[in-house]
């Protein structure tokens, strides 16, 4: 993440986290590459969250690239929904659509979605 309010969660840029995903994903598959299919219990899932523009188109490229599971939180409290709407003068779902987004991929859950409008 690149754009978050707690600092210690912070990359220095897009492309840092956008290469820090890419190295968490080999990295995990690492560790159950030697394992059957059956055995493998673990697998990366991106979760973009509080990230800028640049890497939120990033990591959208890669669930195609790299076959990988993606999920991300939504407009799931107030203060989230507000921090949203201040911080980029629009909703939460509106981001993930200004960047193209691909919100039609199966392998993309989004989760608690609480408060999204009916207008989004
Ligand atoms: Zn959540």
């Amino acid at each position: 993440m690149d754009k978050s309010s707690r600092l210690t969660y912070n990359k220095t840029s897009a492309e840092a986290s956008l290469q820090s995903a890419k190295t968490f994903v080999v990295r995990c598959r690492a560790l159950v590459e030697n394992l059957q299919p059956h055995e493998r219990l673990i697998e990366p899932v991106l979760t973009p969250r509080f990230v800028s523009d640049d890497l939120l188109q990033g990591l959208g490229i890669l669930p195609e690239k790299e076959a990988l599971k993606i999920q991300s939180h939504l407009a799931e409290a107030h203060d989230e929904v507000e921090w949203v709407r201040r911080d980029r003068g629009m909703e939460d779902i509106d981001v993930f659509a200004k960047v193209r987004f691909p919100l039609y991929l199966t392998n993309f859950q989004l989760i608690h979605w609480n408060f999204i409008s009916t207008v989004s």
